[in-house]
C-alpha cells in the first residue's frame, strides 16, 4: 500500500515538473512572439515618422579638392554644418558616366572640359541629409565661381577656377533624386 502511494507520488511530481517545462517554454515562446508582434507593429511607424523634417541632397567632392586632399577639411565642415552622412563613396568617373550625370550641361560650351575634369581622379560621392539640405549644402558651398562667392564657403576657401570649384550640390529635389539613384542606385538610404 506504502509503496503504491509512494509511487504515484513521485509520478505526480514527475508529471508537475514536465508540465511546469512545457509551460516555462510556452511562456518565453509567448514572450518572443509578443516582442516580435511589437517590434512589428512599430516598424512602419519608425518608418514614417523617424525623419518627417529631414530631407536629402546629393554632394561631390571635386577631383581638384580629393587632390589636394581637402577631403578631411571638406567632410569636417559638413559634419560642423550638422549634416548626416548617410552615404559615401570613392568613385572613379569615366567620361561617360561624367557626361550623364551632366547631361543637362551637354549643350553648354564648357561640357567637354567638366567632363574631362570630372573625369580626371577621383571623386568621393555623398548624401547628406539635414532639415533643408538641399539649400544648407548650396549655401555652405557658395557661388559656383570661387572669385564670387563668399567668405567661409567651401568653394571660396577650396575652389580654385570656376570649374575646379571644389564641390557640387544638388540645386532641386528632383535633381537631387536622379543625382542620388545616378551614384546609389538601390540602396536605402535612410
Ligand atoms: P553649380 O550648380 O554651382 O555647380 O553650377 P552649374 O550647374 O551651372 O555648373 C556645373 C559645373 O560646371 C560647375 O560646378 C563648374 O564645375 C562647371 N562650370 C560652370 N560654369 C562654368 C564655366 O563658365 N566654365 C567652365 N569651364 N566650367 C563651368
Amino acid at each position: 500500500m506504502r509503496v503504491a502511494l509512494l509511487t504515484r507520488l513521485i509520478r505526480t511530481i514527475a508529471l508537475d515538473r514536465a508540465l511546469a517545462r512545457v509551460v516555462r517554454r510556452d511562456l518565453s515562446l509567448c514572450c518572443a512572439w509578443f516582442s516580435h508582434a511589437v517590434l512589428l507593429l512599430r516598424l512602419p511607424f519608425t518608418v514614417a515618422y523617424d525623419r518627417p523634417d529631414m530631407e536629402l541632397t546629393f554632394a561631390i567632392i571635386k577631383p581638384d579638392a580629393v587632390k589636394a586632399r581637402f577631403t578631411g577639411p571638406i567632410i569636417q565642415r559638413i559634419e560642423e554644418a550638422g549634416f548626416q552622412i548617410r552615404a559615401m563613396r570613392l568613385r572613379q568617373l569615366t567620361q561617360k558616366d561624367a557626361e550623364g550625370f551632366y547631361a543637362v550641361h551637354k549643350e553648354r560650351p564648357f561640357f567637354a572640359s567638366l567632363t574631362t575634369f570630372m573625369s580626371s581622379g577621383p571623386v568621393v560621392v555623398l548624401a547628406l541629409e539635414a532639415p533643408d539640405a538641399i539649400k544648407t549644402w548650396r549655401a555652405l558651398m557658395g557661388a559656383t565661381d570661387p572669385a564670387k562667392a563668399e567668405p567661409g564657403t567651401l568653394r571660396k576657401e577650396f575652389g580654385a577656377s570656376i570649374e575646379n570649384n571644389a564641390t557640387h550640390g544638388s540645386d532641386a529635389p528632383e535633381t537631387a533624386a536622379f543625382e542620388l539613384g545616378y551614384f546609389f542606385p538601390g540602396i536605402e538610404l535612410r
